[in-house]
């Protein structure tokens, strides 16, 4: 079979072949075609031309010589920029990360060698077909992350492959070999060593992978190195009558519930974070975690301080783990209060993490489904009816307030109170019914 190749990259292959050179594709696009015929999002193109060689065989197109000192040239064709990048050896690793040096080779296998995992290290050109040097072909139809070489080297090279392996395996459904999995059990330590942005960026991969659960229970102990905070949930039992699971467990399950998305399935992974912090039993030796929505904000709003997330991520993610813990209002009028004071998607969300949370709960609970569908049927209907639920849709505004004689601080409380009264039904949303309710 044939992969399919956008035209720049079939025309880049081919121009290097015809100046006499190897040239291949490489990384994530081989191995997405591999795996499930799926097209690629980035077409990394592998040759045994030196960067000067490619620059001459392009030498009509523009260049783009950023990546020059690893041996990347990207050259732009038809709009489209291609990396195209030499064969090359990695040299020693002292940082745990990044090569010292790197060495140009005019052979493939030394190339192939330097990638992190056998999926990673497929080549491919039309007219040789798939190139697999590392039997990345058979790891991919048995399922295996498996590190290119001797994993404890590799992770020691550069430890930004554990979170990586870790990742591959939650978004592919993958397991990692037993080797590998050994490896990064042993060198998970050597994270402290990856800048916080990476590991973010892996994290939430990880966590958004349809393997989440299963590789947050396996590598528990190496998310850990990176989210010390999540320690005192593992084990940590609830005895509670809603409750089934531990703290953690009750986490995984939530997490892998929520809709695959970075805002959401961070909320249900830190949710709980604080819960082992409020620990209580009463007298009838039923457990509580009073105060625990407040203390795992507290906690997650360091952690994803720590991570150095966005501020509208970390800010959604805080606000969802706030108000997780509170039950959701039943009737319109509660429930526009709440999407008037959240905004209308963060209320979508929290309805999404209660639902989450339901399906981590004891099966008794699953009652609140039904519960929770006729919130989210009121929901609808106060979209739906573009209903007002904020200060932006009342029928006056501050003007008309100035006009009115109020000053300053007063104008917002005033619109403020017309909002609620209009919520409450008590005046209609019509200008001259406003203007009567301020003025009394
Ligand atoms: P994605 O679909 O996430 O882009 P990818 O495999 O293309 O996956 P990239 O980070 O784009 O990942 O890297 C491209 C290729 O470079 C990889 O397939 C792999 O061969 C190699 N590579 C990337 N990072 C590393 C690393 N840390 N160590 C060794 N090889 C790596
Ligand atoms: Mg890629």
């Amino acid at each position: 079979m044939m992969m399919y190749l956008p035209p720049q990259v079939n025309q880049a292959l081919e121009m290097l072949t015809a100046a006499g050179y190897e040239a291949y594709l490489v990384g994530g696009a081989v191995r997405d075609y591999v795996r499930d015929n799926r097209r690629g999002k980035d077409w990394d193109i592998t040759t045994n031309a030196m960067p000067e060689e490619v620059e001459q065989v392009f030498s009509g197109f523009r260049l783009i010589e950023t990546g020059l000192k690893h041996g990347t040239v990207t050259v732009v064709i038809d709009r489209e920029p291609l990396e195209i990048t030499t064969y090359r050896i990695d040299g020693s690793y002292s940082d745990h990360r990044r090569p010292d040096s790197v060495r140009f080779t005019r052979n493939l296998k030394e190339d192939l060698a330097r990638r992190d995992f056998t999926m990673n290290a497929l080549a491919y050109n039309p007219n040789t077909g798939v190139v697999d040097l590392v039997g990345g072909r058979a790891d991919i139809a048995a399922n295996l992350v498996r590190c290119v070489g001797e994993p404890d080297r590799r992770f020691q090279e550069d430890a930004l492959r554990i979170l990586r392996a870790l990742r591959f395996a939650a978004v592919f459904d993958m397991t990692a070999d037993v080797e590998t999995a050994d490896a990064i059990h042993r060198n998970k330590r050597l994270l402290e060593k990856i800048a916080v942005e990476r590991i973010q960026v892996e994290l939430t991969k990880l966590l958004c992978g349809v393997g989440a659960a299963r590789i947050l229970r396996e590598f528990a102990d190496v998310i850990a190195v990176v989210v010390p905070e999540i320690i005192p949930m593992f084990g940590f039992a609830q005895r509670n009558p809603h409750h089934d699971r531990d703290v953690w467990e009750h986490t995984i399950a939530v997490t892998a519930s929520i809709p695959a998305q970075p805002v959401l399935r961070w909320a249900a992974f830190l949710h709980d974070i604080g819960k082992p912090h409020c620990f209580s039993l009463d007298d009838q030796g039923v457990g509580h975690f009073y105060g625990h929505g407040a203390r795992s904000t507290d906690i997650a709003e360091t952690v994803l301080r720590r991570l150095r997330f966005d501020n509208a991520t970390r800010e959604r993610v805080v606000l969802l783990i706030k108000h997780h813990d509170t039950p959701l209002p039943r009737e319109e009028k509660g429930i526009k209060r709440l999407m008037n004071r959240l905004g209308v998607d963060a209320s979508w969300q929290l309805l999404q993490m209660h639902r989450a949370d339901t399906a981590g709960q004891h099966p008794d609970c699953a009652v609140r489904y039904a519960e929770l569908d006729g919130v989210g049927q009121i929901m609808q209907q106060i979209v739906d009816a573009a209903a007002c639920f904020a200060v932006k849709d009342l029928a006056i505004n501050g003007s008309d307030l100035l006009a009115l004689g109020f000053q300053g601080r007063e104008i917002g409380q005033a619109l403020q109170d017309a909002l609620n009264a209009v919520i409450d039904g008590a005046v209609p949303n019509e200008r001259q019914a406003l203007i009567a309710f301020v003025q009394r």
